[in-house]
């Protein structure tokens, strides 16, 4: 429908006092000029959800769209007004966007203020100037601006400048939608246009607790069944664009609490076919993954290993050797990611017909210690109990026995310091490890006998 809906404002008293006063001061900024600000996005559609529930909303990303003219043709309205607010906010970082259409401030988190993250677009497109009176040209503009949005309840505006400041603007029905809980799209073409989109949908779904609306749902079938892979995960593709905001979407997928229904509903869709039309998450792959939850909170507890990174080596794993590099890097996974996954195949083959030969504890530590925790993990994950355990036993075990004597003790031995020492000390960690030292004697008589003075 192109038939605006106003409502009553919603509660903006529960934004801090500190984003309300930036709020206030941005909208007159844009009044000055004879400008509209409107809030519009994420933040919008938190405040009326939150609605219903008491306390104070934090919100740390914020949308504005400013729908003005600047008279010198090469600014746009946005970035005039993000210099105008940097200005009055010393402590904010300004960064500029493209030729003319956006900007951003920030405020890193310190002691007073939370960190905060205010994107300031331009609405109109067209730089010629207009009658500023002109509701109708007003209107068409931010309209023109919310319908390249992906949701209904995304594409929300609150106006904040007068008249009618705090005037809801929803084109689209997005509040009888968030009222219904479902997400919608605003076209047909919306997911063949953005493909990400998909995802997006699938996370605010499962973050809200939201249906996918039928015909949304249809729509999404459809982008799929219609090769949406090859343009979100083909090699050679000219769109680099696409795969990044894949990757940032599957980060914020995979880094949420909620990522395992997210993942489900992903598949459940198709959908897994935009990372490769191969991938499925199967009974095998649901496994791995549990296991590697269970193994991520064991032997990193302290969050050393990126996890939502580890997730998505694990589905990528799950891939048939020969496309698993060929994903990462079309992911534009980070370098050593990208390695993992190349690597997989031929360690794990010379990994496990290791380990089913060995007798010793010193010759399972001199293999794995060739290897980053991650592709032990990830081998792991895909083998028999058996090299599984040899593996954990590696990782809590043996890795953290060191040789009874150190550099030290050597020189106190009489034994000159020299690159020997580090063969010395190998030898008494492998008899260590392998029961054949278990006191300072033995490792003294060892020496003695492999090293004489
Ligand atoms: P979150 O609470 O997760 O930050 P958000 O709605 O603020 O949710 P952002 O990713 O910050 O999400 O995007 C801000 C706004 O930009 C969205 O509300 C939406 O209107 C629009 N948007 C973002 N990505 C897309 C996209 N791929 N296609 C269309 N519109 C988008």
């Amino acid at each position: 429908s192109t038939e605006l809906n106003r409502h009553s404002p919603p509660q903006t008293s529960r934004l801090t006092p500190q984003l309300w006063q930036l709020l206030t001061t941005a909208s007159q900024a844009a009044e000055k000029r004879g400008w509209h600000l409107y809030l519009v996005g994420g933040a919008v559609r938190d405040l009326l959800l939150a609605e219903a529930t008491a306390g104070t909303l934090m919100i740390t990303d914020i949308d504005l769209v400013v729908d003005g003219f600047h008279k010198s043709a090469d600014v746009g309205a946005g970035v005039e007004l993000a210099k105008a607010l940097q200005e009055m906010y010393p402590a904010a970082r300004l960064e500029i966007h493209g030729a003319f259409q956006t900007a951003a401030l920030l405020w890193h988190k310190d002691p007073d203020l939370d960190s905060l993250w205010v994107d300031i677009a331009t609405a109109r497109t067209e730089f010629y100037p207009y009658p500023a009176a002109n509701p109708e040209v007003e209107a068409s503009s931010i309209r023109q601006d919310l319908y390249r949005r992906d949701f209904t309840i995304n594409a929300l505006a609150l106006r904040l400048t007068p008249p009618r400041a705090g005037e809801l603007l929803d084109f689209f029905g997005g509040l009888l939608d968030l009222k219904a809980k479902q997400i919608r799209v605003l076209h047909a073409n919306s997911f063949i246009e953005d493909p990400t989109r998909i995802y997006r949908g699938v996370r605010f779904a499962v973050r809200l607790g939201f249906a996918i609306e039928p015909r949304t749902e249809e729509y999404i079938r459809y982008a799929i069944n219609s090769g949406v892979y090859d343009r979100t995960a083909q090699t050679n593709t000219k769109t680099p664009a696409l795969q990044t905001r894949l990757k940032t979407e599957l980060k914020h997928i995979l880094e949420a609490p909620y990522w395992r229904s997210a993942l489900q509903l992903l598949d459940d869709l198709g959908a897994l076919q935009c990372i490769h039309p191969t991938l499925k998450l199967d009974s095998e792959l649901t496994r791995q993954l549990r296991l590697l939850e269970r193994c991520l909170r064991r032997f990193d507890p302290q969050q050393n290993l990126i996890h939502w990174q580890m997730r998505l080596e694990a589905i990528i794993a799950h891939l048939a050797p020969t496309h698993r590099g060929k994903v990462a890097k079309n992911l534009q996974l980070q370098e050593d990611s990208i390695k993992h996954l190349q690597n997989l195949a031929t360690a794990k083959t010379e990994i496990i017909g290791s380990l089913l030969k060995y007798q010793h504890h010193s010759q399972v530590v001199k293999l794995l210690r060739n290897y980053d925790l991650e592709i032990l993990i990830l081998i792991a994950l895909q083998s028999q109990q058996k090299i599984r355990r040899q593996i954990w036993n590696y990782l809590t075990v043996l890795t953290n026995i060191q040789p009874i004597l150190n550099g030290n003790d050597l020189k106190k031995l009489g034994y000159k310091p020299s690159p020997q020492y580090k063969q010395m000390l190998d030898d008494l960690l492998a008899g260590t490890l392998d029961g054949d030292i278990t006191n300072q004697r033995e490792a003294e008589e060892f020496l003695a006998k492999q090293y004489p003075k």
